[in-house]
């Protein structure tokens, strides 16, 4: 007795086994091998920790830490699965299987509700989408006037919150993404795009990203 742990013990903080999270995700053991090896890269480029902190996925999605934006901070958070300011192994497989071709739909759908829902009050409201779409233009390198904005979130909330509360719940969300998939669009933006060839082409090679196109 008192020697079980001794191998666990010698993997990193946070270092999860493969084959479970294979099981868990829809990732294989080999795949999940190969997402350790990047880990390791992306959680040493600043500090040699065997964690992921801000700065150092900033620098892996975005290729610049200085360039703080709501994109960036928004994914890291919700890696960031157990709010410890800092993203473990664990917590980078499975986020990362969102992506995943053969991720269930729905929960594609559930990580762009909460990507959009900024403030985490279950809820997407208007303030939100504006936030979201300025964003989304400035990274198209878009500009529109203000009322052409105030229009497009006119329309989109007269089609999207069908109890005219002003602001979007769950299901809500999910009856409007259904009807425009293009939506999803999101989880295939240009900073999500840059993780594409930083990160093995089959995370992001999504079905999503098909609808996008
Ligand atoms: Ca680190
Ligand atoms: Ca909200
Ligand atoms: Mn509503």
């Amino acid at each position: 007795m008192g020697c079980f742990h001794s191998k666990v013990a010698r993997q990193p903080p946070g270092h999860e086994d493969p084959v479970v999270l294979a099981s868990q995700t829809a990732f294989s053991v080999s795949e999940v091998e190969a997402l350790y090896e990047l880990f390791k890269m992306i959680s040493s480029s600043v500090v040699d920790d065997g964690l992921i902190s801000k700065e150092e996925f900033q620098l892996a999605l975005f290729k610049n830490r200085k360039k703080e934006n709501l994109f960036a901070n928004r994914i890291f958070d919700l890696f960031d699965v157990k709010q410890k300011g800092v993203i473990d192994f664990g917590d980078f497989v499975r986020s990362l299987n969102v992506f995943h071709p053969n991720a269930p739909q729905e929960d594609k759908i559930n990580f762009a509700f909460k990507l959009y829902d900024l403030d985490s009050t279950g809820f997407i409201e208007r303030q939100e989408v504006k936030q979201m779409l300025i964003a989304l233009l400035c990274e198209s390198e878009m500009k529109l006037a203000d009322e052409t904005i105030e229009i497009i979130l006119d329309k989109t909330f007269i089609e999207a919150d069908v109890d005219q509360d002003g602001k979007i719940d769950k299901s809500e969300w999910q009856n409007f993404v259904s009807r425009n998939p293009s939506l999803l669009k999101i989880m295939t933006l240009p900073y999500l795009r840059d993780i594409t060839t930083t990160f093995p082409s089959f995370v992001f090679n999504s079905e999503v990203d098909e609808i996008a196109t």
